[in-house]
């Protein structure tokens, strides 16, 4: 059969994090660490080298630095880099012509600012509003409830003016996708909950009828301005009950009339709830489906699986590239390499059925890469 190559299409990575200042790997375990969803010690100590995500890595990454495909080997010829000029050389050699940042995580403080990320990798960064990390810096400057709506609402009273792209929430990582509405009464006995939590230690809103008060807020203004909100879907770290991570859940906020203007990205390919996420991609005319080929940390076969599933349901139009990579450059770099290359793989099976000729697929593999983000994200051309 034909091959759909997409080797050489640059890639508008639609979520993603920054990368730290610091890349000090003093030992293998803490290298390790960084590829894995676990906080677990054990885990990359003892386990984290035989995933399949993990042995793929160090194989890409051995070929890069042209040394032996073992662990110790790479990571002694990284150790010889720079963190900082591998972050651009990786960056640069991934192709990105785009990079949509989630601010919120890790702080700005512990990673590359957005202008070095940008002259590093000669990409584009454009930075996204993660919502949780707003709504409690606002919990701690007001008081009562009607003040922090207030103060959310007019934070986000021109979301493009302010310099972002969109929107991000990880509502399913407190108190899950179930958004629903609440009583002023139920709200305030949740506010009062949540504080007399943060007397006892680092505010974290995880109390549902507070976040989902004000979630309704910021949807409210998303779909007034039309601005794309993206929701952490699925596979993350320990603190996820996957059960209450299904977009299913987001029915509620799905059926609304009056969130239709508001575009809903569901994020990590919804793993493993990809054939739901492809679904509701499929018949709500606003909802889009993110393909990460970075986190989760996935074997080969499972990422051809879910772009096969996605590829299967939902309309190419919808589906969008991404790695959500954060902390290491690795995951962004071999995210690209892995997403062009499974993209390529599983439309070439769309070509085999006769469902896409070959100009076709490659179009569409053009697509989800960039195009498909440029004109949902309204980015301005590079
Ligand atoms: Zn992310």
């Amino acid at each position: 059969m034909e091959a759909v190559d997409l080797r050489h299409v640059p890639v508008v990575d639609n979520h993603c994090h920054g990368i730290l200042r610091s890349q000090d790997f003093d030992d293998l375990a803490s290298w390790r660490g960084a590829f894995t969803e676990s906080t677990d010690p054990g885990m990359a100590r003892d386990h984290v080298s035989t995933t399949a995500f993990y042995r793929r890595l160090i194989r890409t990454f051995a070929s890069f630095f042209g040394c032996e495909p073992d662990e110790e080997a790479v990571l002694t010829a990284r150790k010889k880099w720079d963190p900082t000029e591998l972050t651009g050389e990786l960056l640069r050699s991934a192709n990105v012509e785009t990079l949509l940042l989630d601010t919120g995580h890790p702080p700005p403080e512990e990673v590359l600012p957005m202008s070095e990320l940008a002259d590093l990798g000669s990409c584009r960064t454009e930075p996204m509003l993660r919502l949780e990390v707003m709504m409690e810096r606002l919990l701690a400057e007001h008081d009562s409830l009607e003040e922090v709506k207030e103060a959310l609402a007019a934070a986000l009273d021109d979301v493009r003016a302010r310099g972002y792209v969109a929107l991000k929430s990880i509502a399913a990582y407190r108190t899950g996708l179930a958004i629903r509405e609440w009583t002023d009464e139920e709200a305030q006995a949740s506010l009062r909950e949540y504080r007399r939590d943060s007397e006892e230690g680092r505010a974290r809103l995880a109390h549902k009828p507070l976040l989902d008060t004000l979630l309704h807020v910021a949807l409210a203004e998303a779909a007034r301005q039309e601005v794309p909100v993206q929701f952490h879907v699925g596979y993350g770290d320990a603190d996820t009950d996957l059960l209450f991570g299904n977009p299913l859940l987001l029915r509620a906020v799905l059926r609304r009339p009056d969130y239709r203007g508001m575009p809903v990205v569901l994020l990590h390919e919804c793993y493993p709830y990809t054939r739901e996420g492809g679904y509701l991609a499929a018949v709500y005319e606003n909802v889009y489906l993110d393909l990460s080929y970075g986190i989760p940390l996935l074997g080969y076969g499972e990422m051809f699986s879910f772009t096969h599933q996605a590829l299967g349901v939902a309309p190419i139009s919808k589906l969008l590239y991404s790695s959500d990579g954060i902390g290491v450059p690795e995951i962004h770099w071999m995210s690209s390499i892995d997403g062009r290359h499974v993209l390529g793989q599983a439309l070439e099976e769309l070509v085999a059925y006769g469902e896409l000729s070959i100009p076709e697929a490659e179009a569409a593999g053009e697509s989800v890469l960039r195009g498909n983000a440029i004109r949902l994200y309204q980015l301005s051309p590079g």
